[in-house]
C-alpha cells in the first residue's frame, strides 16, 4: 500500500495505541518515529472526560509517550467548535474536567441562567438535578451540543452508560437532537487537521472502528487505516458500504526499521530504540503550536 505522500498522522487512542491501559505492540514505537521524524501527529479519543494532561500520564503510565498538546479529545474539539461558533458564549455543562477545563480555556462562562448552550460530556457523576436543570434550559431555548455519540463505555466490571445513553435521556424528555461533535462526526477530524496545521490529502487516520474512525476518517477525505487489534474483524469490513483505504494487523506495521537494522532482519542484530525519555524532552520542548 502506497503511503508516501502521508505526511501528518491522525491516530486513535483505544484499541489502536492502549488496550485497557496496556500498550499494544509497535504502539510506542511508532509514536517514536514520529517524534524522531518531526511528523506532525495528533491522539483522538471521543472520550471527553479527561483533561490532555490527564491522558498523557495515563499513556505515560503504559509505557507511551504523548505529550499533552498531541492529544484531541471530544471536549477539545467540541470547546473549539463552540469557541468558532459563538466566542464568548455562556454554557450549562454536565461533565468532568476534561470538558469545564476545555471551555474555560475556550473563554466560555459556565452559567445556568440562559445559557447560550448546554453541553453534555462524560461523567461518572451523573445527578438527577444537573438532568433536570438541562433539560428545562433546552426547552426554553439553549442548543443541545453532546462531545460524544458513544452509548457506553468500557470498564473492568462491565459496560458503563455513556454520553450517548445520557444524551438519549434528554432527547426522550425534550423531543430535541444533541448536535455531536465526536467522532463519527468529521468534524473531529477537521479540527484536528487545523490543529497540527495538516492538510486531507496528506493525512492518514488510524482507528480501529469502521464505523466511527473510518466513516468519519472518509469523509474527511483522509487516508484512511483500519487496525484489527480492535474490535472490527475481516468479516464485520465486509458488511460495511465503505472500505477502509487500507487494513492492518496492528500498529507495527507502521514502523520502518532504521537503518542499520533493516539489513540485519531475521537476526538478533536490531539495536534498541533509543530512551523514551530523551526523545520525549525534545519533543515537549519543540512542539508550541
Ligand atoms: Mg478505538
Amino acid at each position: 500500500m502506497d503511503r508516501s505522500h502521508i505526511t501528518s498522522w491522525l491516530t486513535d487512542m483505544d484499541g489502536v495505541l492502549v488496550q485497557e491501559n496496556k500498550a499494544l505492540p509497535g504502539a510506542a514505537e511508532l509514536l517514536q518515529q514520529w517524534r524522531r521524524e518531526d511528523a506532525p501527529y495528533l491522539v483522538l479519543t471521543n472520550n471527553s472526560i479527561f483533561t490532555a494532561r490527564d491522558l498523557s500520564a495515563r499513556l505515560r503510565a503504559s509505557g507511551l509517550i504523548v505529550p499533552e498538546e498531541r492529544i484531541w479529545t471530544s471536549a477539545l474539539a467540541t470547546a473549539d467548535f463552540l469557541a468558532k461558533q459563538m466566542p464568548g458564549g455562556s454554557v450549562f455543562v454536565i461533565g468532568e474536567a476534561g470538558m469545564t477545563t476545555a471551555l474555560h480555556e475556550a473563554g466560555f462562562i459556565m452559567t445556568e441562567t440562559d445559557p447560550d448552550y448546554v453541553v453534555i460530556g462524560e461523567t461518572r457523576n451523573y445527578s438527577f438535578e444537573a438532568i433536570t436543570k438541562a433539560i428545562r434550559l433546552i426547552n426554553t431555548g439553549s442548543r443541545f451540543i453532546a462531545t460524544n455519540p458513544d452509548a457506553t463505555g468500557p470498564s473492568a466490571d462491565g459496560v458503563l452508560p455513556a454520553t450517548g445513553a445520557i444524551s438519549a435521556l434528554i432527547t426522550k424528555a425534550t423531543g430535541r437532537i444533541p448536535y455531536v461533535v465526536g467522532k463519527p462526526n468529521p468534524m473531529m477530524f477537521r479540527s484536528a487537521l487545523n490543529r497540527i496545521g495538516a492538510h486531507s490529502e496528506t493525512t492518514a487516520m488510524i482507528g480501529d472502528r469502521m464505523d466511527t474512525d473510518v466513516v468519519a476518517g472518509i469523509e474527511a477525505g483522509l487516508h484512511t487505516i483500519l487496525t484489527l487489534t480492535g474490535i472490527s474483524d475481516e468479516a464485520a469490513i465486509q458488511r460495511y458500504p465503505f472500505r477502509p483505504t487500507e487494513v492492518i494487523s496492528g500498529v507495527g506495521e507502521l514502523v520502518h526499521p532504521r537503518d542499520g537494522e533493516a539489513r540485519d532482519a531475521g537476526g538478533d542484530a536490531a539495536s534498541p530504540p533509543a530512551a523514551p525519555g530523551a526523545d520525549s524532552d525534545s519533543d515537549a520542548a519543540g512542539s508550541g503550536e
